[in-house]
């Protein structure tokens, strides 16, 4: 141990950058704690500008040689980094459960495997993308996919190493060098990554990571010229600035962000299935960007909708994250949890009610809540609270359910319970999102385009989209007999 290793749960993590292959430290930290209970973690180097430019310095140097890598390989390499996640699944969860309060149980058997097939998937879809060599006219066209250059990837922390390697994977499969933000109130699996990746080969420099806030480093990363792809997922604000910054550049910018996603629930649906997709709004104490946050209830079965989801809701068990009987877990930090009850309360004062709870609990925990008697242009009915809180409108059309689920200024999905598919089909066209699900949620397979519609985002990932956006695409015309006069 190190005056720069913490540990969790027994598990030692560096808590300074990961530069060019080695470890830097910051003269100074941030303090790292654990929303379980409140406990300082550790303190974590606290990046400048020094350090964001000395990170694009070093991804910028590896470029060449990993660009150059054959695919093959580099894609050797991705499932070499997937074994270590694998090998490392218990280690990883804990410590994500511990810095960023989500239910260990769902780290175990989901989000960390989810890492490993993040890795595995992408470094697959390398080794098959290909584009058909077409002719126009006896020319030849030739795609390639050239990669593109240093990506900077800044990433929240509501799912810290899934969404992460989410991008990570795929701009490394392309051949890019990557300057990884993880968000500074979940940094440390990040740290954990650069280790696994090291020990699976990654040449120093193809993977840096850089830590600190974004208000202190953001701008250094977006704004540097020899960054040539921004991935970014956070809030709108964040992806306003960093539009701003990347401008000077013209850096392309891949932006996931936020939502306000409606529950579509029609009087033909199969109602308990219906409870069941609504309940499941409160995983990770609502902190899920696609979560559908506004149910919108035919009005003929909301008294016993509401009923059913009061009676499942209410059997929810909140507590410590690392309890498996848990269901619900804390929020990430106080300031969310203010953010959350400034929500409602504001909500409550202008008239809302609340079915259930509507207040804070000990500690950082939020009661689950849903709220009615909500108006369409309300505060709590168009912005995103990221947190436990749900609201239930009535209508009485397919024309008028449509109108308020399109009716906010996001696009990121749209959920429907219905038994009727031709009212899915012509519903689900009228919808603006980047993600519908009918009778289901939160199916994701990694080859489906990802990302949001309005301010939920900016272009799509997800299997080719993604060496879409990660690559330089470039398209080679050859003159037929080409080569008559050059021998
Ligand atoms: P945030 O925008 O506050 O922070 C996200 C990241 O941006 C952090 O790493 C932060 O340090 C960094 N950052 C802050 N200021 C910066 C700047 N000026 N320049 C560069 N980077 C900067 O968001 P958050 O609170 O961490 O995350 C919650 C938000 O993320 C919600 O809106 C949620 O919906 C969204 N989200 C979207 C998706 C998606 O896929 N669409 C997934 C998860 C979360």
């Amino acid at each position: 141990m190190t005056e720069h290793t913490l540990t969790v749960a027994g598990v030692a993590v560096d808590t300074r950058h990961w530069i060019g292959g080695r470890r830097v430290a910051s003269t100074e930290t941030f303090t790292d704690v654990s929303p379980i209970d409140g406990s300082t973690i550790g303190e974590i180097s606290r990046g400048t500008a020094l350090e964001a430019a000395a990170a694009v310095a070093a991804a910028k140097a590896a470029f060449p040689a990993w660009a150059a890598t054959p695919r093959a390989e580099r894609a050797r390499i991705l499932h070499a980094i997937a074994d270590g996640v694998e090998k490392r699944i218990e280690e990883l969860s804990i410590v994500e459960t511990t810095d960023n309060g989500a239910l260990l149980r769902s780290h175990r058997r989901g989000v960390i495997p989810r890492v490993v097939h993040n890795f595995r998937f992408f470094a697959d879809w390398l080794l098959k993308l290909e584009h058909e060599d077409f002719e126009t006219r006896g020319h030849t066209n030739h795609v390639s996919w050239d990669p593109a250059g240093p990506s900077v990837l800044i990433t929240p922390w509501n799912a810290p190493l899934m969404l992460a390697t989410w991008k990570v994977a795929p701009a490394l499969a392309a051949g890019n060098t990557v300057i990884l933000k993880p968000a500074e109130w979940s940094p440390l699996t990040a740290s954990l990554l650069a280790d696994i990746a090291a020990e699976a080969g990654l040449p120093a420099g193809v993977l840096n990571v850089v830590q600190g806030y974004g208000s202190e480093i953001g701008d250094a990363l977006t704004s540097h010229p020899d960054v040539r792809r921004i991935s970014f997922t956070g809030s709108v604000p964040t992806a306003k600035r960093i539009a701003e910054s990347a401008a000077n550049n013209l850096t392309p910018l891949s932006l996931e962000l936020g939502g306000k996603s409606p529950l579509l629930v029609f009087a033909d649906a199969d109602l308990d299935l219906a409870v069941d997709l609504a309940v499941e709004q409160y995983d990770n104490a609502g902190q899920v960007c696609l979560a559908a946050t506004r149910f919108l209830v035919e009005e003929s079965v909301a008294e016993e909708f509401t009923r059913r989801f009061v009676e499942k809701a209410s059997a929810l068990k909140q507590g410590d994250p690392r309890d498996a009987a848990t269901d619900i877990g804390p929020n990430i930090h106080p300031r969310q949890l203010e953010k959350i009850d400034g929500f409602v309360q504001r909500a409550l004062a202008a008239g809302a009610r609340a079915v259930i709870g509507g207040h804070r609990k000990d500690g950082q925990y939020y009661a689950p809540t849903l709220l009615t008697d909500v108006d369409q242009d309300s505060e709590i009915v168009q912005e995103e609270v990221f947190g436990p809180v749900l609201t239930l409108q009535t209508f009485s059309t397919e024309e008028e359910a449509v109108r308020l689920a399109n009716d906010t200024r996001f696009g990121l999905a749209a959920t429907l319970a219905t038994g009727d598919p031709e009212r899915a089909e012509r519903v689900t066209a009228q919808l603006v999102a980047g993600t519908v699900w009918v009778n289901c949620f939160f199916v994701r397979d990694l080859q489906a385009p990802f990302g949001g519609s309005r301010h939920s985002g900016v272009g799509r990932e997800g299997g080719t989209w993604s060496f879409d956006f990660y690559c330089d695409v470039k398209n080679t015309v050859t003159a037929p007999n080409g080569w008559k006069n050059h021998g």
